[in-house]
């Protein structure tokens, strides 16, 4: 959004009064009853598909414009991954949505009891710019899967994807409960004055207090999915050149290092520093090409204070002289090549600050293992990896490293397992979601115990005999 002119009176294209009549509509759809039944949610789930299939040269073509994101990655990463979640919670739903059966104990004997998911009510998906269209509609799917309303506001960093979004939701869905509301701060902030039943925030840790500390008025539920610096272990034994091409993929072939779960650093011994360092780099010249700021298959940094926070990150005296690739950028088209960095000094600005961009410091360690407190001395991070054919060193990392997911010789990959949950800890954020995991993450799990009338033991009556004690 631009700044309006000095003295012009901002205007809010989304008003608290906007969102309490939006939010009373969203309420009577809900309590109608019309989204929780299962045909509901099968037509909602259906629509999303038909969307994705019938506009995908739209979404890619959106996703070009805020980001030069290379089509392949549009497809492979946000269309396919949508289209996957769709058709999981399509499969799954009838089994998702039935009771589940649970033993009682001898105190309630006799009884039966189960465990019914409810939907929440009415739900706000607030999501980031990176992959906007993926982090938008995937916890969509969770929250129609689960019979909800819902209210998506995109991210505004992305304007072509969120515009994209506000039309075609419009078109294809049922706008007595799915709406979307475009904006900014302001209108996140009116939106954020409402009472909703659960948020569902994807962003960075600063805001992820705004939302909580609005949510605790009402005592909302969060989810808040975040990021921090993804470290990768990387030892000897290995065979490089595909852990090269595996590294170089969850980085650069990820939106240029702009996603949460790229990896930030790597850490590896003195010795083999050398090596890794040759191999990255001939790996990433066979990707990109000699000159790869003009490479087609980078996506440019999205904005011009995106663009700054990284030069400054490059920029810091302490990492000056470190560059052993790459550094190359241009302002007028907002492109950073892959660049990098070895034995950048923990307390640079580049190793206290999550990347999120192109950039990757190699640390190195005398021993392997006193990676392990590197990585634990800092906050935990969204995701860690580890390149290694050791045994003892795999499970030693599964052990001792805390972070809200691990991948085991490759990068980035377990967001595509639905059967895994997906979110941070600590830092990284709050709760998860992909798979059932999202339609738990909307559902109330209602606990509820059924009796009948025989079997009315009388020791929880008064009076309360010294006999009764004894039992
Ligand atoms: P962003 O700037 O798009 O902000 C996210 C959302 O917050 C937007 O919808 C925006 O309108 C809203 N927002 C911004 N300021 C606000 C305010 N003051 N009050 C209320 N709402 C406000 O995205 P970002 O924060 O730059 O995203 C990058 C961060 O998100 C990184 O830290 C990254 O690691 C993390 N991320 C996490 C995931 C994940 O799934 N865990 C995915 C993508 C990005």
């Amino acid at each position: 959004m631009s700044a309006p002119p000095e003295g012009a009176e901002k205007k809010i294209a989304f008003d608290a009064e906007a969102g309490t009549l939006l939010m009373k509509e969203l309420r009577g759809t809900f309590s109608s009853g019309k989204t929780r039944s299962y045909g509901w949610r099968v037509s909602q789930l259906n629509a999303l598909c038909e969307l994705i299939d019938d506009r995908e040269q739209h979404i890619v073509d959106a996703l070009t414009s805020d980001l030069s994101k290379p089509p392949l990655e549009t497809v492979a990463y946000e269309i396919a991954m949508l289209k996957n979640s769709c058709k999981v919670a399509l499969k799954e739903l009838k089994h998702w949505m039935t009771s589940e059966k649970v033993k009682t104990s001898i105190t309630t004997f006799p009884s039966s009891a189960e465990i019914v998911s409810e939907p929440l009510g009415v739900v706000l998906v607030i999501s980031a710019w990176n992959y906007p269209f993926l982090l938008s509609l995937d916890p969509v799917i969770g929250a129609i899967a689960a019979g909800n309303a819902v209210v998506l506001k995109p991210s505004e960093i992305s304007p072509a994807t969120s515009s994209l979004l506000a039309k075609l939701v419009g078109e294809y869905m049922d706008n007595s409960a799915i709406r979307v509301v475009e904006g900014a701060v302001d209108e996140t902030s009116a939106l954020l004055q409402q009472k909703w039943d659960k948020i569902l925030y994807t962003g960075n840790g600063r805001v992820a207090r705004i939302v909580m500390a609005a949510a605790s008025k009402h005592l909302t539920p969060v989810v808040l999915e975040l990021g921090g610096k993804n470290p990768v272990v990387v030892d000897s034994n290995i065979n490089l050149k595909v852990a090269s091409r595996r590294l170089i993929a969850g980085k650069w072939c990820c939106n240029n290092g702009q996603a949460c779960i790229s990896p930030d650093y790597i850490l590896t011994t003195k010795d083999y520093a050398p090596k890794l360092v040759d191999a990255l780099k001939s790996e990433l010249e066979i990707f990109f090409g000699k000159n790869p700021l003009e490479s087609k298959d980078l996506s440019r940094i999205v904005n011009s204070s995106h663009y700054a926070r990284l030069t400054k990150l490059l920029d810091d005296d302490k990492v000056s002289g470190k560059i052993v690739y790459g550094g190359e950028k241009d302002e007028s088209k907002l492109r950073i090549a892959p660049t990098l960095l070895l034995d950048v000094p923990r307390d640079s600005l580049m190793m206290t600050e999550e990347i999120f961009g192109p950039l990757l410091p190699i640390i190195t360690v005398d021993k392997l293992e006193e990676s392990f407190d590197v990585i634990n001395s800092a906050p935990k991070p969204l995701a860690a990896y580890v390149f290694t054919n050791n045994k003892a060193l795999k499970e030693q990392f599964v052990r001792t490293v805390s972070a809200g997911g691990l991948v085991i010789n490759d990068t980035a990959l377990h967001l595509a397992v639905h059967t895994l949950p997906f979110g941070g800890v600590g830092e990284s954020g709050v709760g998860a979601y992909h798979g059932k995991f999202s339609f738990d993450a909307f559902s109330h799990k209602k606990a509820v115990l059924y009796r009948g009338f025989v079997g009315d033991a009388s020791i929880r009556y008064p009076p309360y005999t010294d006999t009764k004690m004894r039992l």
